[in-house]
């Protein structure tokens, strides 16, 4: 082919084309102006972008004119205010203030009644008037910063101060105030500041709304006649001693949404008698219980860890079953627990510490599930009723770990047992029989210390083994004539 040929085809393409694109204005490309979206406002209509063509009076969707609209579906309608979900109000009427930035109010409504509270806000006719107030950090709410110049002895914290709302109880904020009886917290405060009611000697009732999330340190400490309360059903923790020494508290409703008790939470609050831990709660930490002298049942939830000290002395504690969640017994969990009867620590936990269960005097029976390796410490030392014990899997055994168990007959050491430390049985006095694994290699000092009663060791291997086990010379210092029976 030619080039002529070529160029003559080419300039027949071109006009062609050219054609059909301007067929739609008159033969001549379209002449458009771009008008910007704006957005729609709360009461002003708003647009999407579009163009307009002056030549032929049509719109479009596209900067290149190719999407032809009808004139006006490009706007957008007013959106209309938005308000907030709660509501705002004052001695008279409640609102939905508006969170758009202007001053409107929606469903605004005089208060409907029942006693003092309104039915549909938060406003209380009986709020306690003279508070004092500091703002927040960010201006937007306040904080209740002490008793200002309030009185009477049942205290209703306002649910807002100055038209913001109250968030808050600062530290200390009431702390050693020795007239107050009753305190109500709004829906609106979410946290209660360290030592907030702390020494309120003659505060019987508390009554805390579903903001609170936080209880902080000490809070109620030492406020010897509280006998009520009632947490906020969205505490999620409850601050180290919170309720210590409150000796007056019996019983107390822990709120589902609690995932962390810190430590010495109710320690020494001596009048508690149940408990029961929500199952989200799975840290307990260290002497949450210690010395809860009166309490009688605890159930744990789905505890993860018993920590340290969690029932220390807990001396009327009888019955106690261990979830299956727990990892571990901490040192001194159940220490001087002296009604307790029976434990099992269950499959998954791997660790008894140390003194774990030490001075369980009532204990009959222990069992410890396959899965428990180590055995601290002391750690059933001085449970003098222990008839029956089952060691679990227990591969260390620490020192001294049933010394005084004097009622115990018999124990089977597990297979897996390699030392029997120092003291390790001392002062068993009714130990009459040992089962004791053929891969024992160490008997300790004391080991089997005035056991009087022994007088038989069954040993699962052979006589040279069981010449070759590094024994203390007085691994049986006042322990009569012992039979060795060999597998
Ligand atoms: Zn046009
Ligand atoms: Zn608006
Ligand atoms: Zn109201």
């Amino acid at each position: 082919m030619s080039k002529k040929i070529i160029l003559a085809l080419s300039a027949a393409l071109a006009i062609a084309l050219c054609a059909a694109v301007l067929a739609a204005c008159g033969g001549h490309p379209h002449a458009l102006t771009a008008h910007a979206a704006q957005a729609a406002g709360c009461t002003e209509a708003g647009n999407s972008a579009y163009w307009s063509c002056e030549a032929c009076g049509k719109y479009f969707a596209d900067a290149d004119g190719k999407t032809e609209i009808e004139e006006g579906s490009w706007v957008l309608e007013p959106t209309g205010h938005t308000f907030a979900e709660t509501w705002s109000f004052d001695e008279t009427a409640h609102w939905h203030a508006a969170t758009c930035g202007h001053g409107e109010a929606a469903e605004r409504e005089p208060h409907t009644f029942d006693g003092e509270m309104c039915t549909v806000c938060e406003y209380r006719a009986d709020s306690t008037e003279g508070l004092a107030f500091l703002p927040s950090d960010d201006g937007q709410s306040y904080v209740v910063a002490g008793i200002g110049t309030a009185e009477g002895a049942d205290i209703v914290i306002p649910a807002q101060y100055r038209e913001l709302p109250v968030t808050g109880i600062v530290d200390s904020a009431f702390q050693g105030n020795a007239a107050i009886e009753s305190v109500f917290i709004p829906n609106s405060v979410t946290n209660l500041g360290w030592y907030a009611f702390a020494d309120c000697t003659a505060l019987r009732s508390v009554t805390m709304g579903s903001g609170v999330t936080l209880v902080g340190a000490a809070a109620f400490g030492g406020c010897t006649s509280l006998r009520e309360v009632a947490l906020g059903e969205n505490v999620a923790t409850l601050g180290a001693n919170a309720f210590e020494g409150c000796t007056a508290l019996q019983n107390i409703s822990l709120p589902a949404s609690l995932a962390r008790i810190e430590t010495y939470v109710f320690r020494d609050c001596t009048a508690l008698e149940r408990i029961a831990i929500p199952r989200g709660a799975a840290e307990v930490m260290e002497g949450a219980f210690y010395n809860c002298t009166a309490l009688e049942s605890a159930d744990l939830g789905g505890a993860e860890e018993i920590a340290a000290g969690v029932f220390y002395g807990c001396a009327a504690l009888e019955s106690l079953s261990l979830p299956a969640s727990v990892a571990r017994v901490g040192d001194y969990a159940f220490f001087g627990c002296a009604s307790l009867k029976e434990i099992a620590v269950p499959a998954g936990a791997a660790s008894v510490g140390q003194y774990a269960f030490a001075d369980c005097t009532a204990l009959v029976s222990a069992s410890l599930a396959d899965t428990v390796k180590s055995i601290g410490t002391g750690a059933f030392s001085g449970c003098a009723a222990l008839a029956s014990v089952d060691l679990g899997g227990a591969e260390e055994m620490g020192l001294y770990a049933f010394e005084g168990c004097s009622s115990l007959t018999q124990v089977v050491l597990p297979a897996g047992l390699t030392r029997v430390e120092e003291g390790a049985f001392s002062d068993c006095t009714a130990l009459e029989a040992v089962t004791m694994g053929g891969g024992v290699t160490e008997i300790g000092f004391m080991a089997f210390y005035n056991c009087t009663s022994l007088a038989h060791i069954r040993f699962e291997g052979t006589q040279a083994q069981w010449n070759a086990v590094v024994k203390d010379p007085d691994w049986a210092l006042g322990a009569g004539e012992i039979e060795i029976v060999y597998a």
